[in-house]
């Protein structure tokens, strides 16, 4: 394991968030209705309160970008921006245990709204990457045409693509060009 089981949890669910909105017009942002939220909240497995209107799903929406942006920026804005999120959030790390699993932090409560506490949790996440200098696990998907993010926790660093099929597509144009030379 790379990082806290929580840590590489929340790295996830941060990307799975960020490539709901593909960069770049790669694909369909798959993140336009409330019930989209719903789904994508049961998959990811989130906690905690819903209040399940537009107000909730336009603030998870206008998080994307912000998140997508942690990406992307180099250490020192990286941390500023980290340490802005916690401050505005009025951050209080607590150890808690729900749901069978197992002690992992909450930085704010889970009364917080949604959009809040998704930009703490990745925040969180990704303090633990940028104390363990591992900020090169953060990707970009390596296919031309797919901006989506990547957090590579193999244990040879060795992940290029997203998870949303672009490796099997490179792979196959990569045995077609072999056939064709
Ligand atoms: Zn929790
Ligand atoms: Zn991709």
């Amino acid at each position: 394991m790379t990082f806290a089981h929580d840590t590489e949890v929340a790295l996830s669910s941060a990307a799975a968030l960020v490539n709901t909105d593909p960069a770049g017009g790669s694909g369909e942002d798959s993140l336009r209705s409330r019930s989209d939220l719903v789904r994508f909240l049961d998959e990811m497995g989130w906690s905690g309160a819903r209040a399940g209107d537009d107000v909730e799903l336009d603030d998870v929406r206008a998080l994307r970008p912000r998140l997508r942006e942690l990406w992307h920026l180099e250490e020192a804005p990286l941390v500023r921006t980290l340490n802005e999120i916690l401050a505005d959030a009025g951050a209080l790390p607590q150890l808690v245990d729900h749901d069978d699993l197992g002690w992992h932090i909450h930085a704010v409560p889970q009364e917080a709204p949604l959009a809040t506490r998704m930009a703490v949790e990745a925040a969180m996440a990704f303090i633990d990457v940028v104390r363990s200098g591992e900020l090169d696990r953060l990707k970009t998907c390596a296919a031309d045409d797919c901006e989506d993010v990547v957090v590579d926790l193999s244990r040879n660093r060795s992940r290029r693509f997203c998870e949303s099929g672009c490796g099997n597509r490179e792979n196959v144009r990569a045995y077609r060009d072999r056939r064709r030379s």
